[in-house]
Formats: C-alpha cells, sequence, structure tokens
C-alpha cells in the first residue's frame, strides 16, 4: 500500500533510489508534508507521512546542524530553481522568486529588472561596520537534461547544469540564518546574471553590488568532492577563459569538381589537428593549458563543397606569456592556412574571464569557517588550479576575498561533470553551504580591523 501511495505522488522521487531512506517533500512553500520510506536491499520495508515538521535527529545530522524546517525549504526552493532554469541575462522569474524570498525575510533589496543583479542587504547589528559580500549566480545553461528526476527542466533547451538553482538556495538559507540571528555587521546578498556567458558579475558591480564592500565570499558545487567536504585553496583556483571564432572563406562548388572550388571544411580540419599542436607541441607542459573547437559550422549539402567554415573554442590558460603566446599563435597558423590553401582566414577573440585568484586572507577565513561547519578533516585543498573560468574573478579584482568548491556528491555516486545534462546534487550539499556562508561572514566580521584593515 505504501508503495502504491508513494508511486503516485506528484512531486514523488524515484524509489528505486538504492537510499536506505527516502524523503518527500511539498511542493512549495505551504505546510511541509514528510514521507518517509525505509528501503533495504532495494526493498521498500515502510512508509510513513508526517503533515507537519517532523523533529527527527537522524534529519538534522543529513542537514549539517540545519532545522529540518529550514533543510527542506532548502530542498524546495533549490527543486524550483533547478526546474524553471533561465539563460544569461534573462533571468526574470528567478530574479523574482529571489525577491519573495527576501520579501519574506523582511531583507531590503535593489533590483534593475531583467538582465540585472538582485542584491539583498543584511543590516547586522552594527550597520556602519565594512561589508561581507556573499555572491550566488542566476543563470542556467543552453541544453536538454537527462536527469528523468521529477524536478526536471520544464523550459525546452534550458537546464540548470552548473548547479546555480543549489546557489542561490544556499545563499537564501544564509539569508534566513543570519537574520534569525544578526551579524557583527551588514551583509550583501548578490545574486548575479549571467555567470556563464557575459560576464554578469560585471553587471552587478555596476549595480553597485560591492559599495562598501571589504570581503567577498562565493562557492561552486561540485562532483570533485563528497557531500561534507569543501575544497579552500590559496592563489589561482580558476583559469583564464578566451574564447574565438575563426571565419574560413574559400570558394563553393559541385562535390564533383573539387579543382575548381576552394574547399573550407577541408581547410577547417587542417586547422582542427593545426591548433592542438599550439598546447602539445608549443607550451611547457608545467604551464596547464587547453584549447578547445567546441562549435563547427559548414555546409549546406553533401554534393556542394563550402565556401565557408566557422569554427568556435575555448583558451584557457594558467600563465600569462602562454596566453599570449596561444593568441599569437591560431594567429599565425591561421594566416599560414589561408596561403597554404588560397583562402581567407579571419579571427576573432571574445572577451574572457580573468582567473580566480583568492587573497590568503579571504583564504585563510573561509577554511576557518569551513572547518566549524564540517570538521578541519573535511576541508580540503586542490594540487592544481581547475581550467574551469568563472566571473567571480571579477569580484576579487575590486576586493579580497575567496571562492570555495561545495562537495556535492555521495561518496557513493559515479562523478558527474559540471555542465552535463546529467548533473544534479546531493541535496544536503545545500545545508553545507548555507551554513559555511553564514559562518564565513561572522568571522569575516571577526577580521575586520585585522587582516582586511585598509584594503
Ligand atoms: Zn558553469
Ligand atoms: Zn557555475
Amino acid at each position: 500500500m505504501c508503495h502504491s501511495l508513494c508511486n503516485h505522488l506528484p512531486w514523488g522521487h524515484s524509489l528505486h533510489s538504492p537510499a536506505l531512506e527516502a524523503r518527500f517533500w511539498k511542493d512549495p512553500g505551504s505546510t511541509a508534508v514528510y514521507i518517509r520510506c525505509k528501503i533495504f536491499a532495494d526493498k521498500l520495508t515502510s512508509c510513513s507521512i508526517d503533515v507537519n515538521t517532523p523533529k527527527d535527529a537522524a534529519i538534522s545530522e543529513m542537514a549539517y546542524g540545519l532545522s529540518d524546517e529550514l533543510f527542506s525549504r532548502l530542498v524546495v526552493l533549490r527543486r524550483w530553481f533547478h526546474q524553471h532554469p533561465e539563460l544569461a541575462f534573462e533571468e526574470a522569474d528567478t530574479a523574482q522568486r529571489i525577491i519573495r524570498e527576501l520579501e519574506r525575510l523582511k531583507i531590503d533589496y535593489d533590483y534593475a529588472g531583467i538582465g540585472h543583479a538582485v542584491i539583498g542587504h543584511v543590516a547586522g547589528l552594527d550597520s556602519t561596520r565594512p561589508v561581507i559580500g556573499l555572491r550566488a549566480e542566476m543563470d542556467a545553461l543552453p541544453g536538454d537534461e537527462t536527469t528523468g528526476v521529477a524536478y526536471a527542466s520544464v523550459n525546452p533547451g534550458k537546464m540548470h547544469a552548473c548547479g546555480h538553482g543549489a546557489h542561490m538556495a544556499m545563499l537564501i538559507g544564509a539569508a534566513e540564518l543570519l537574520c534569525n540571528d544578526s551579524p557583527p555587521g551588514p551583509v550583501r546578498l548578490i545574486f548575479q546574471p549571467a555567470e556563464e556567458r557575459g560576464g554578469g558579475a560585471r553587471t552587478a558591480i555596476a549595480d553597485g553590488a560591492l559599495q562598501n564592500v571589504a570581503a567577498i565570499f562565493a562557492g561552486h558545487v561540485t562532483h570533485d568532492y563528497h557531500t561534507g567536504q569543501i575544497m579552500v585553496r590559496d592563489g589561482v583556483v580558476t583559469a583564464q577563459s578566451d574564447r574565438f571564432s575563426i571565419r574560413i572563406r574559400g570558394r563553393g562548388g559541385h562535390g564533383a569538381r573539387p579543382h575548381e572550388a576552394v574547399d573550407a571544411v577541408v581547410i577547417s580540419g587542417f586547422l582542427i589537428i593545426a591548433l592542438q599542436t599550439l598546447v602539445s607541441r608549443e607550451t611547457n607542459p608545467f604551464h596547464p593549458t587547453v584549447v578547445t573547437i567546441g562549435k563547427i559550422h559548414a555546409g549546406s549539402a553533401p554534393n556542394v563543397i563550402a565556401e565557408e567554415a566557422i569554427l568556435e573554442g575555448s583558451i584557457r590558460t594558467s600563465n600569462p606569456d602562454v596566453r599570449q603566446h596561444i593568441l599569437r599563435g591560431i594567429e599565425r597558423m591561421i594566416s599560414a592556412a589561408a596561403e597554404l590553401h588560397n583562402a581567407k582566414i579571419t579571427v576573432e577573440f571574445g572577451a574572457g574571464y580573468p582567473p580566480v585568484i583568492n587573497d590568503p586572507a579571504g583564504a585563510a577565513i573561509a577554511r576557518e569557517a569551513a572547518s566549524r561547519i564540517v570538521g578541519a578533516d573535511n576541508v580540503v585543498g586542490s594540487e592544481h588550479p581547475s581550467m574551469g573560468s568563472e566571473d567571480f574573478s571579477f569580484f576579487l579584482e575590486h576586493v579580497p576575498g575567496a571562492f570555495v568548491r561545495f562537495g556535492a556528491r555521495e561518496e557513493r555516486w559515479a562523478p558527474v561533470p559540471l555542465h552535463s545534462p546529467a548533473f544534479d546534487i546531493d541535496e544536503k550539499a545545500l545545508a553545507v553551504g548555507a551554513r559555511f556562508y553564514d559562518q564565513v561572514v561572522r568571522t569575516a566580521h571577526g577580521r575586520i580591523g585585522a587582516e582586511f584593515d585598509g584594503v
């Protein structure tokens, strides 16, 4: 009976999870309905329903000290964000949902409309003190979700494949903790647009996000670490990113008479291989570097020689000299290919994101806050910077701070990379993130006047 009940829940979650215990929440907002199902060896052994908020030690433990009520609210919220993804600079419904949460918490905010940041202001006990900033991203990615979860994207071609829905829920969770127990000074809650494309951090800064901010912190979910681990690293955390678009102009013609044409497809094949040698043959292997061509557009029919081909790609570098060498190397190779194949080839570079560099004092604060939440053993470092990129670097160009990573995978899960259509998180990470943000604010406020004096 329990089984059939659970199967018919509109908001249900798959019971085929190997978890020993699965729980369900009613969406949205109103009185929580909890259904707890115990599963042993893949067989359902019991189900119970509680229409009120249960006070249960096991659940509290799962929520890293967050109250069950707040934890379940964050789960519902994060699932709503996940289900309603919006692309860069189009975050209209997302912003409205954040605003609703800030209003519920009676937090003042600024919002200049679609494409802008939602900026919340928590006053704190002494509003004359410098401000500590916390940042989450609002945008999703293009692509169709394949997770198969009940809360999968309802917006075709859009998905929160980078976990930004979790980041927003964590920040709202922190806001609630900060409202319940005022921090020593003010806190700025920055929900920025367009992290994935277009550098929405700059928009947020132009919107006034960093006014009087003494230090800023942000985190990102990842499967590189399991839930309950937080990665903090000094110095370079993410790589410099640049984009490029190469346009090859040949001469179109009949597929049967190549001698009358200049084949843009053949030239693009030559360039795809040649550009890889910039990394494999021309770059010191001790400086991590990536050149990826992620998009090719050419041709219109199987028997027509393409007149034009466009190759678009991304460059990641961890060293400024290497970056210059790669950029100049692409120019050198396209002009050689043009000469070689009697074509016209041009390249345009797009402004990328600078590297995220954690200030040592900011990283120390993040480390201290993290160890209070997950214990020192679970605060880990990383041997290398990530070759991913992050526009949080724009904030760190103005104020010191740190960017951390929240483990968001159950230990037994096979890791799924960010941006994969199958990416999802272990929701217990929401509790870790909310508590970390709350704690990092209190730790940073305690340090103003010491490490951050005069910055
Ligand atoms: Zn991303
Ligand atoms: Zn991201």
